[in-house]
């Protein structure tokens, strides 16, 4: 194996930490805003119902925007290739970068029986 080779290798072993990562992150995130839509369809029925000093339907909302900029802000900030660097855009079963065009899936693993 030479060094071209090695440095492939070591992108697609970070690429997959970052893939399996960034997917737990969205699952958490996903179970955090469904826990808080349980909740406020709780106090839905009830009047002058309050969440963190806020009427129902602004914490409600406050909440899906609040979870939309920390999954944006997380997309922005780790979504990024581990050979350019650059944000790699909305899709996480990609097998290169569409920036720089380098390997990031193990294809060879994945033909194998
Ligand atoms: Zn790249």
């Amino acid at each position: 194996m030479n060094r071209a080779d090695d440095e492939v290798e070591r992108v697609v072993e970070q690429f997959a930490v970052l893939k399996r990562r960034f997917s737990i992150a969205i699952v958490l995130l996903c179970l955090v805003l469904l826990a808080w839509i349980v909740v406020a369809a709780a106090f839905s029925g009830r009047d002058g119902v309050s969440l963190l000093g806020l009427p129902l339907a602004w914490a409600i909302e406050g909440g899906l925007v609040l979870a939309a900029l920390i999954g944006t802000a997380l997309a922005l900030s780790f979504w990024r290739c581990p050979a350019c660097g650059k944000y790699m855009g909305g899709v996480l079963s990609m097998s290169h970068c569409p920036r720089c065009g380098v390997r990031l899936t193990d294809e060879h693993r994945l033909t194998r029986p």
